[in-house]
């Protein structure tokens, strides 16, 4: 059977892809807000609105902001990249083999730019 991969298909998770974005832009913005939505306490907001400064004892919270920030960023990122792939004609296509990546893997992670096979091969290569 052909992989359901059809304009229609495309269009789904094009408008999955760009909700999820917004979803993930609204959190980094709340996030610089207020970081207590990410379990940082309120406390430190209050008292270093938007600061990345010199406080040592808000260096801890700091960077797990910092680093929740990192992520969500390179989620945006990647969904950006995924968007544009899409409007390449190019979604869905593993960037290191140039296959096909699995409909069901797309589905589960819209922003996936290697097929399993790839993937599993680059992450047992970080772990070796
Ligand atoms: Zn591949």
């Amino acid at each position: 059977m052909a992989a359901k991969t059809g304009k229609r298909w495309q269009k789904q998770m094009q408008a999955r892809i760009e909700k999820e974005r917004e979803t993930a832009v609204s959190q980094l913005r709340d996030l610089g807000l207020s970081p207590e939505v990410n379990g940082v306490s309120a406390q430190w907001t209050a008292d270093h609105p938007r600061d990345e400064g010199d406080q040592a004892q808000a260096s801890e919270r700091a960077d797990l902001g910092f680093m929740t920030r990192e992520r969500l960023a390179e989620r945006i990122n990647r969904l950006t990249v995924a968007l544009e792939r899409i409007g390449e004609g190019t979604y869905g296509v593993c960037e290191m083999c140039g296959a096909q990546i699995e409909t069901p893997r797309l589905e589960a992670l819209p922003d996936a730019t290697r097929c399993l096979a790839c993937q599993e091969r680059s992450e047992r290569e970080r772990a070796a």
